[in-house]
């Protein structure tokens, strides 16, 4: 951004001073601007941390209500002041992540302002993807915009699954997908609306969801779906399948959002499809904090769980380097061999109702599957991507390459014939041998 400094032409005092010199003083005193507090590059660099630690969904636009919302974090994560300042956010450069990840044709509908309680009404909307698990479940509360993510690996599971959301969010504090309890069946699909009902009773947990919309895509199809929603007193709206508009919240306020957030993670970590149910569970989670519009700047998690401990250490970037210590006996039986075993940041132990990370460990010979844990003490290099192809350390978050494509492609397709890269920077041209 470029100001124009006023600089005084002359001395009002002073008695040279021309009527004219006087109102051009005037008149550049009422144009100036209120100065901008300026933004550090170290300041600067912070806030794209806390952006790659929140999928990119904490932006220009939302960083003052967050840091607003979060001020203890916002000051020990040394966050400058200046982003609480809507103009400072302007100097900010643009994320080539994002701009890859966001592209989009369409505007998102006006937002509805019917105003349910907490947890009465909730929109689930199913993704569907080429890779197992096929399809993650997205619940999201109206009220709050607290939401909830599972994953499925078949159509069939979904009403398990609504059954797992109803006992999670009448009985956790926190939930966030997880299988803490599980109600055992012999019923088709595993659901049995007495044994919910029976659960909820002995824990003196009232049944709190009302309505729960969807798009009917899946789980209309399976017999005893509308008696078991029926038998909790729940009302199931559909919405005509492919008419995003009806089930918009999920599709568009809570799904498009999440959506973003994991291609941004997975664009920058180079992660493949098989990382992307620990990509979807985690921003599913960094969502419950995020300042919303809606909310008035507020979060999800500030109004469900105001009492809650803020997960904010267990959020890094998806995908970076971490290194974990191995078990004692394993440390015991091979005192010389390294004490840590290496892998990459997928998550937070939250869903697990641990507290921690989770590491997905690469496997220890080199071939066949890597394992995912939870480890409590983890060491990690929070800007180095082993799966990147290139630039496996990021020096800028907001200046990424796509994490898959080859660095040596991009100078070859950017040089002449000869080898010769040539740099055209203002005047002064630059050639360097490649
Ligand atoms: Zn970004």
């Amino acid at each position: 951004m470029h100001f124009k400094q006023v600089i005084p032409i002359c001395n009002p005092a002073d008695p040279l001073t021309t009527i004219d010199q006087l109102a051009s003083l005037k008149q550049a005193r009422s144009t100036r601007r209120l100065t901008v507090p300026s933004l550090t590059e170290g300041g600067a660099a912070r806030f794209k941390f806390l952006h790659t630690c929140f999928g990119g969904a904490i932006t220009e636009n939302n960083v003052g209500d967050f840091m607003s919302e979060y001020p203890e974090f916002a000051e020990s994560a040394r966050l400058p002041k200046a982003l609480l300042h809507p103009s400072a956010t302007r100097q900010l450069v643009p994320c080539h992540c994002c701009t890859r990840t966001h592209m989009r044709k369409e505007n998102s509908p006006p937002p509805s302002t019917k105003q349910p309680a907490p947890l009465e009404e909730v929109h689930l909307d199913l993704f569907t993807y080429p890779d197992d698990p096929r399809y993650d479940a997205f619940f999201i509360d109206r009220c709050t915009r607290a939401c909830w993510h599972y994953v499925l690996s078949q159509k069939s599971d979904l009403p398990a699954i609504v059954q797992q959301f109803v006992v999670d969010v009448n009985t956790l504090n926190h939930p966030v997908g997880s299988i803490y309890y599980s109600i055992e069946t012999n019923k088709k699909y595993g659901i049995d609306a007495k044994a919910v009902n029976d659960y909820l009773a002995e824990r003196k947990r009232p049944q709190r969801l009302r309505i729960l919309y969807t798009d009917g895509a899946g789980e209309s199809a399976s017999d005893g779906f509308e008696e078991f929603l029926a038998d909790l007193s729940i009302q199931h709206h559909m919405s005509i399948p492919e008419s995003q508009h009806q089930n918009g919240l999920a599709e568009h306020g809570g799904g498009w959002r999440l959506v973003n957030m994991v291609r941004h993670d997975l664009d920058l970590s180079g992660l493949g499809p098989s990382f992307r149910r620990f990509c979807s569970s985690l921003n599913a989670q960094r969502m419950n904090y995020l300042p919303h519009s809606a909310l008035q700047g507020r979060t999800p998690a500030s109004i469900l769980y105001p009492d809650r401990s803020l997960p904010f250490k267990y959020f890094l970037p998806f995908g970076c380097k971490a290194t974990v210590l191995k078990g004692a006996a394993v440390r015991k039986a091979n005192k010389l061999d390294p004490r840590g075993r290496d892998g990459v940041y997928i998550g937070t132990a939250s869903p697990y109702g641990m507290q921690g990370f989770l590491v997905y460990l690469y496997p220890e010979s080199g071939k066949g599957y890597g394992t995912v844990v939870v480890a409590t003490h983890a060491k990690f290099d929070l800007n180095f991507f082993p799966a990147r192809r290139n630039n496996k350390r990021v020096a800028d978050f907001f200046a990424t390459l796509p994490a898959r494509t080859e660095e040596r492609h991009v100078i070859e397709d950017l040089c002449d014939e000869d080898g010769i890269l040539e740099l055209e920077i203002g005047r002064a041209s630059c050639r360097e041998r490649v």
